[in-house]
This record gives C-alpha cells, sequence and structure tokens, in this order.
C-alpha cells in the first residue's frame, strides 16, 4: 500500500469512528430526553391526580355547604373559596386577595402563617365575625395551604346560650321580686307615712312588676316558638289602630319616665297581619325603647308605604346601640353590656321581634350611629293589603 493509501485508510476509518461515536452520543441523548420525559409525564399525572382531588374535595365540600374551604398559594394568595367560605367573609373576600384582606382576621392569617412555619396541620378554634369556627389548615404540595372551617353546631351555641341563659334568668327574676317583696314590706310596717310617699311605692311595685310581666311573656313567645305553635293568621289590619293600641298598652311605664311617645301613621295604611302577634312584637321594640332611653326622652312611632311595602319605625333618642352589636341584636339570649348591667331582661324581645316580622314576610333591622343621645331607629316591613 503507498502511502497515499495508508492516509486514505486512516481518514475512512477516523471517519467511522467519528460516526459511530455521534450516533451513541446522540442515541444516549435521545435515551436521557426519553427518561426526563417518562420522569415528567409521570410528575404531570400525578400532579394532576392531585389537583382533581383537591378540587372533587372541594366540589364534595361545597355541595354539602357545611364548611368554608379556603386554597391558598405559597405566597398566602387566595386562589379559590368555595361559596360557604363567600358568606362567612362577605363579598371582599376573592381570589387574588391575600388571606389578611380577605378575612381581615388576623388570628387566622397567624394560624396559617404558624402552620407553614412548623410545617404542621393544624386544628383549633379561632372567632370569625363573633361566631366561633373550627379550624383546619392542611398543607399540600408546592405550599397550597387548604384552610376548612366549620362553624360550631348551632346546637353547640344554642346549648352554651341556654345555660348561660338559665344563670342569668334566675338572677333576672330574683332582682325585680327582691324589689318588690322589700317594697311590700315598707307598706306594710307602715314606713311610708305620707299619701305620696305610699303612692311612691305603689308606682315603684308596679314598674318591678312591668318588668317581670314582660320577662314572663318572651319566655312564653319563646316556648311557643319552639313548639311550632306560633302559627301566623294573616287578615287585614289598619296599621294606625294596631300601633294605637301598642302604645296605649305602654304608655303607662312612658308616662313614668316622662317620655314623649308619639304617633305618625296615615290612617289609610292597611297591613296583612296577624295582631296579636304582631302587637306583641311591636310592643317589644317600644317596650325596649322606653327601657334604654332616658327620663324626659323622646320616642317616635312612624309607618309609611315605601317600593310597594310598608315600612313601620319606631325611633327613640337613647344611647344607641354600637355598630359591632348591631349584627347581633337580634340573636337570641343577645344582651349589650350596658343592658346587663342596668336594665332587666332576658335577651329575647328582638329575636321574637324579629321571628314574627319574618312569619308575617318581613324583614326587620337596625340603625344607629352608636351615640349616646343620637339614638336607635328599629325598622321593620310589612305585606300591604293591596
Ligand atoms: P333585652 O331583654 O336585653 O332588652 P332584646 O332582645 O330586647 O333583649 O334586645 C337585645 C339588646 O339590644 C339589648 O340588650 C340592648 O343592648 C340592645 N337594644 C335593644 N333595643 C335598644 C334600644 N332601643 N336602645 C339601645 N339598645 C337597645
Amino acid at each position: 500500500m503507498t502511502l497515499l493509501d495508508w492516509i486514505t485508510l486512516l481518514a475512512v476509518v477516523t471517519a467511522l469512528g467519528l460516526l459511530a461515536w455521534r450516533w451513541r452520543t446522540e442515541h444516549a441523548r435521545a435515551e436521557q430526553w426519553q427518561t426526563v420525559a417518562v420522569i415528567a409525564d409521570r410528575r404531570l399525572v400525578d400532579a394532576r391526580q392531585q389537583l382533581e382531588a383537591l378540587e372533587s374535595q372541594i366540589a364534595a365540600l361545597e355541595v354539602a355547604q357545611i364548611d368554608g374551604v379556603l386554597v391558598l398559594n405559597q405566597q398566602g394568595t387566595l386562589l379559590r373559596l368555595n361559596a360557604t367560605a363567600h358568606e362567612i367573609f362577605g363579598p371582599g373576600a376573592i381570589p387574588g386577595e391575600s388571606l389578611m384582606t380577605a378575612s381581615r382576621s388576623a388570628e387566622l392569617d397567624e394560624l396559617v402563617s404558624g402552620a407553614r412555619a412548623r410545617q404542621g396541620e393544624t386544628d383549633t378554634q379561632v372567632s370569625l365575625e363573633g361566631l366561633p369556627y373550627r379550624v383546619r389548615v392542611h398543607l399540600a404540595d408546592g405550599g397550597v395551604a387548604v384552610v376548612v372551617l366549620r362553624e360550631l353546631s348551632e346546637l353547640q351555641r344554642l346549648g352554651r346560650a341556654r345555660r348561660d341563659f338559665i344563670a342569668n334568668i334566675s338572677h333576672e327574676l330574683r332582682t325585680p321580686l327582691t324589689s318588690v317583696r322589700l317594697l311590700v314590706e315598707s307598706l306594710m310596717t307602715g314606713v311610708a307615712e305620707s299619701p305620696e310617699a305610699v303612692r311612691g311605692l305603689y308606682e315603684k311595685i308596679n314598674t318591678e312588676v312591668n318588668a317581670l310581666e314582660q320577662m314572663s311573656q318572651e319566655l312564653l313567645d319563646l316556648a311557643q316558638i319552639e313548639s311550632g305553635q306560633a302559627v301566623v293568621r294573616l287578615v287585614p289590619v289598619s296599621v294606625r289602630e294596631l300601633v294605637e293600641a301598642t302604645v296605649s298598652r305602654l304608655q303607662p311605664q312612658a308616662v313614668r319616665k316622662q317620655q314623649g311617645l308619639t304617633i305618625h301613621v296615615g290612617e289609610d295604611l292597611v297591613a296583612l297581619a296577624d295582631t296579636e302577634q304582631l302587637s306583641r312584637a311591636l310592643g317589644n321594640l317600644v317596650h325596649n325603647a322606653i327601657k334604654f332611653t332616658p327620663e324626659g326622652g323622646n320616642i317616635r312611632l312612624a309607618a309609611h308605604r315605601k317600593d310597594g311595602d310598608i315600612v313601620v319605625a319606631v325611633t327613640d333618642n337613647g344611647p344607641g346601640i354600637a355598630a359591632a352589636d348591631q349584627p347581633r341584636v337580634f340573636e337570641r339570649f343577645f344582651r349589650g353590656d350596658r343592658a346587663r348591667l342596668r336594665q332587666s331582661g332576658t335577651g329575647l324581645g328582638l329575636a321574637i321581634a324579629k321571628h314574627v316580622v319574618e312569619a308575617h314576610g318581613g324583614r326587620i333591622w337596625v340603625e344607629s350611629e352608636g351615640i349616646p343621645g343620637r339614638g336607635t331607629s328599629f325598622f321593620f316591613t310589612l305585606l300591604p293589603n293591596s
């Protein structure tokens, strides 16, 4: 072989070697890519399955409508929430908001941050918008946190409220009874000699007996509502006559506190109502206005037509109701702090009024600036006869 032949052979072998090496490298790379693709695919399937499981969990809870569910990303931004969570937090809670903005609860925010920091599940109780909730925080892959909120059962809450109620009502009934006993003793022992002094004692007895009567009536009304016997029979009723009858029943209490009780109701307003029940509901509002407004105050009863309804308003110029208490005043057994300290009561009057108004197809609400002297207005609607 000539030198040229050798060189040619070497070139061919080198070229073949290079080709073989390239083929092998590319083959290995292809194999590598294939493995990566398989792993990625498997991860994708896993992720999709996890997501599907999460979605179906949330969907199940949405159907049940029991729990509020919030899904948060690693940064604490709300990814999604179900209808119950919407109800708990209101319209401000939307995906894209931070948990703090959406829930307005530093306690809940800290709870989730704590669970993340500890990398552990959390199961505890938190008060949201004044109601007790069981809160569970689950940590999922990718920093996702699922927060499940369950309102402590109505029964549980009522059970606790009832226990408090029995303790309180015993005290509430005992206070006027003790006063009556002492006043009667004073009368019997002849401590009060002048006719004015005797009259003064009788008036005090009358006030205490009124308080006892109102409380026992509220207890009876509650028992009737609970037993389902409070059936509403709607008939055409003159609103003015109904208001006048209620006012004349309570006028003596207002006179004793030198309060003005005025009526501003046209004669032509006719509503569909159950006179007995509605007059009791209205009576509870007027009774409260007299009770909470100081001596010399004014209470105004008015009614007018609005948007196809009849709106009845009871307005006083008493201490008002703080904004924080306003959403709670219609709850059973709720009593404001001031009321608990200074006035007799069951915490049932407004809950009964709400029940009666709603059974009439109406709604009831309160408006107050919460400033003493600026007073409170309670409104409720009634269906007109025509
Ligand atoms: P109570 O037996 O305490 O009067 P209610 O259900 O009638 O119970 O009222 C609930 C609470 O609402 C009261 O304890 C009081 O704090 C508040 N409230 C009701 N009416 C008035 C009013 N006219 N002025 C100020 N506060 C009121």
